[in-house]
């Protein structure tokens, strides 16, 4: 019989994250499911019957306590945890930066020598990270084939040092820290795939928009329950070995421009 594959969920102590686990182990995944707060996540794992880790993605020694735990090797990762916070100055942006990007890279880069044959990271983006919310000049060096991690790594850092100058629209940047986080989470979903394509293991990355979803970030309001705003996400995280995409963006498992 073969062995359960297993993921890692960021965040999934609520919202679409917890939906994401839901679903993968009733796709019969082992899951890993992820919060902050370990009590919430004692909870989750109660109520999926998965397994809860403890996890602050901006935590460098608690992403290497979650790999320490995974030495026998991972098979799907999904970079779920996320925020989107109220207002706009330098510490929203580093704030929403440090969790939506640099969160999403330390935790990918961490856990990227322990995945195993045909694994799949699924970074949980946004069509709000679509590059027309930039100037033309910012949005060639995003999309530039040959950019590379620590490049980009340089551009985030300099929409932060845009903000404190309090120059960043004339700079070209948009006044949403979101924005700008998903901008930069659909970079590294690119150099991540260009990077992987020669990889032994046959690894696809590959960021999906979950649409408009009812969650304490998305609000009551929104058309979409957080079931349908997990199915693409899961979609990609079970994508069969040598069949599928790598370094796309995807809504409703459909492709969507950058
Ligand atoms: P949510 O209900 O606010 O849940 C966010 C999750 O991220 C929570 O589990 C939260 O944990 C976790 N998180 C925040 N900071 C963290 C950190 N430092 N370390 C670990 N986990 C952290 O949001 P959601 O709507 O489910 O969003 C999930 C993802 O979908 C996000 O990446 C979001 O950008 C994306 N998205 C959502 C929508 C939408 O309409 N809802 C649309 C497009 C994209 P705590 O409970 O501990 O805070």
């Amino acid at each position: 019989m073969s062995k359960k594959r297993l993921a890692v969920v960021t965040g999934a102590n609520r919202g679409i994250g917890h939906e994401i686990a839901r679903q993968l182990a009733a796709a019969g995944v082992e899951v890993i499911a992820t919060s902050r707060d370990p009590q919430q996540g004692r909870a989750v794992a109660k109520e999926l019957g998965v397994r809860a880790f403890a996890l602050d993605v901006t935590d460098d020694k608690s992403i290497d306590v979650l790999a320490s735990e995974l030495r026998d090797g991972l098979d799907i990762l999904v970079n779920n945890a996320g925020v989107a916070k109220n207002g706009f100055d330098v510490n929203v942006v580093k704030q929403t930066l440090g969790v939506n990007f640099f969160g999403a890279m330390q935790v990918t880069e961490r856990l990227l020598p322990l995945l195993r044959a045909d694994a799949r990271i699924v970074m949980v983006s946004s069509g709000m990270g679509e590059l027309s919310s930039l100037s033309r000049e910012l949005r060639a060096r995003f999309d530039d084939p040959s950019l590379t991690k620590s490049e980009l790594v340089v551009l985030m850092e300099s929409f932060v040092d845009d903000v404190a100058a309090g120059i960043h629209g004339e700079k070209g940047w948009p006044t949403s820290a979101y924005r700008v986080s998903k901008v930069g989470v659909n970079a590294l979903t690119r150099i991540l795939a260009r990077e992987l394509r020669d990889d032994p293991r046959r690894i696809f990355v590959n960021a999906a928009c979950p649409g408009w979803v009812r969650t304490d970030m998305g609000g009551r309001s929104a058309p979409r329950s957080p079931e349908e705003g997990a199915r693409t996400p899961v979609w990609l995280a079970l994508l069969p070995p040598d069949d599928g995409p790598s370094g796309g963006f995807f809504r409703d498992e459909r492709p969507i421009s950058w």
